[in-house]
C-alpha cells in the first residue's frame, strides 16, 4: 500500500535528466498574454529536468489571481516580477490546482510579498499537502548531490549502468544537469509546503470587479482534488495536470473516472486550454485523444477481467500500442516519457481503481519506508 511512491518521483526526475535537451536555465518561464489581463508562463519543453508546472495569472480590478504560482521559490519570484511588470495591483488569491509540488513549492514567496493573499484549493489538496503524499519533498535537500555523483560517474565511465556506451544526447543532458546543479540544488533547498487555507469541494467563484474566475472540481483526474480555473467570458480554462503535454501522467489516475472528468472539461466548450505542462491548446483534439486512450484502457481491463484473467495478467495485457505514436510521433525521447510517466503507472492505476482503496493514501504511517 503506497501513496505516490517516492521512487516514482525520482524516476521522473532521473529520466528527465537523462534525456532532455540543453537549456540556459531550467526555472525560466516563457510568458504570454492570452487575452487582456490574462497571462500564462510556461516552462518550455515540459519534459525537461527538473519538471515544473505552468503558472497563470489573471489581473482583476481588485487584484491579481494566480493559478499555480511556481514549483520553486525562483519560479514564484519570476512570476511575481512578471506580475509587477504588468500591474500595480496586489496578489489577492493564490490557487493550487493539485497537491504536486512542481506547481506550488515556491508560492510562499508570493505570500512573503502579499501576506493577505488567500491560498485556495480543493479540500483533498489541503489534506494531501498536510499528510503523507507531500513527504516526498523530504528527499529534496539530498537529491541533487546524489544525482551529481551518479552522473559524474556515468560520464567518467562512458558507459550506462547496462554497460552500453552513453549516447551523445544523454551525455549532453547529463552535462547540462551538472552545469546547473548548483542552481537546482539551491532551489531544492528552499522549497516550502504551503497548503490552501480556503478549501472547497465542488465550485468556487472569485469576483474581482467585473472579472469572474470560476474554480471547479470536475472530478478525479490526475489527483482526487484537481481543480480547473475557468474564465467563462474568455472561454479560457487552465487545467493543472488533468491535461499534460506532450505525453500525459498516469500515476494514480483511474482511467474510467479520468475519462469522465475530461468529458466534463470538454463540455465547457473552451477555446483555449492551458495545460499543467506543455503547449497551450486551441481545440479539443488532445483532450479527445486522452479520452479515447483512457476509455480504451478501461474497456480492455473490464473485458480481460470478464474473461477470467487475473488482475496481474490484465495489468500486463493492457495494450497501449494504438496510442503511442499519436502522443510521441515517433520521437524516441517522447516514447520513453510515454512509457515511464504514463504506460507503466497507468497499468497499475487501472487495476488499483477497482480495489476500492484510495488511489493515494493520506495516512503518514503507510508512507514509511517507501524510499
Ligand atoms: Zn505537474
Amino acid at each position: 500500500m503506497t501513496a505516490i511512491p517516492l521512487r516514482s518521483f525520482w524516476v521522473m526526475f532521473l529520466f528527465a535528466a537523462l534525456s532532455s535537451p540543453i537549456h540556459a536555465d531550467p526555472f525560466e518561464y516563457a510568458f504570454r498574454e492570452l487575452s487582456p489581463g490574462i497571462w500564462v508562463g510556461i516552462r518550455e519543453n515540459s519534459p525537461r529536468f527538473p519538471v515544473m508546472g505552468t503558472t497563470t495569472f489573471v489581473v482583476g480590478s481588485e487584484g491579481v489571481i494566480v493559478f499555480d504560482g511556481g514549483g520553486t521559490a525562483l519560479m514564484s519570484e519570476r512570476a511575481l516580477a512578471k506580475i509587477r511588470s504588468v500591474t500595480d495591483k496586489p496578489v489577492t488569491h493564490v490557487v493550487i490546482s493539485h497537491w504536486h509540488g512542481d506547481h506550488n513549492l515556491g508560492i510562499y514567496r508570493l505570500l512573503d510579498e502579499f501576506p493577505h493573499a488567500q491560498v485556495i484549493g480543493h479540500s483533498f489538496t489541503r489534506a494531501a499537502m498536510l499528510g503523507a503524499p507531500m513527504d516526498y519533498v523530504r528527499g529534496y535537500p539530498d537529491a541533487v548531490p546524489r544525482l551529481e555523483t551518479r552522473f559524474r560517474k556515468l560520464l567518467d565511465s562512458g558507459v550506462t549502468s547496462g554497460g552500453e556506451p552513453i549516447p551523445d544526447s544523454m551525455r549532453d543532458n547529463l552535462q547540462t544537469v551538472l552545469d546547473h546543479a548548483e542552481l537546482i540544488h539551491s532551489e531544492y533547498n528552499r522549497v516550502r509546503v504551503t497548503p490552501p487555507t480556503i478549501t472547497f469541494s465542488d465550485r468556487l467563484e472569485i469576483h474581482s470587479g467585473d472579472r469572474v474566475v470560476e474554480l471547479r472540481h470536475l472530478g478525479h483526474g490526475n489527483t482526487a482534488g484537481d481543480i480547473v480555473m475557468w474564465l467563462p467570458e474568455e472561454r479560457i480554462v487552465a487545467t493543472g495536470d488533468l491535461v499534460v503535454l506532450p505525453t500525459p501522467y498516469g500515476f494514480n489516475v483511474p482511467p474510467r473516472v479520468w475519462a469522465e472528468t475530461l468529458r466534463e472539461l470538454k463540455a465547457l466548450s473552451f477555446t483555449t486550454l492551458i495545460p499543467g505542462h506543455g503547449d497551450i491548446q486551441t481545440d479539443s483534439t488532445y483532450v479527445d485523444l486522452l479520452i479515447e486512450t483512457a476509455e480504451s484502457i478501461a474497456d480492455q481491463r473490464d473485458a480481460f477481467l470478464a474473461k477470467g484473467m487475473s488482475p496481474e495478467e490484465t495489468e500486463a495485457a493492457l495494450d497501449f500500442s494504438p496510442f503511442v505514436k499519436k502522443f510521441t510521433r515517433g520521437d524516441d525521447f517522447l516514447a520513453n516519457r510515454f512509457d515511464v510517466w504514463f504506460t507503466q503507472p497507468f497499468r497499475k492505476a487501472a487495476l488499483k481503481a477497482l480495489t476500492g482503496e484510495p488511489m493515494v493514501s493520506l495516512e503518514r504511517e503507510q508512507a514509511e519506508g517507501e524510499e
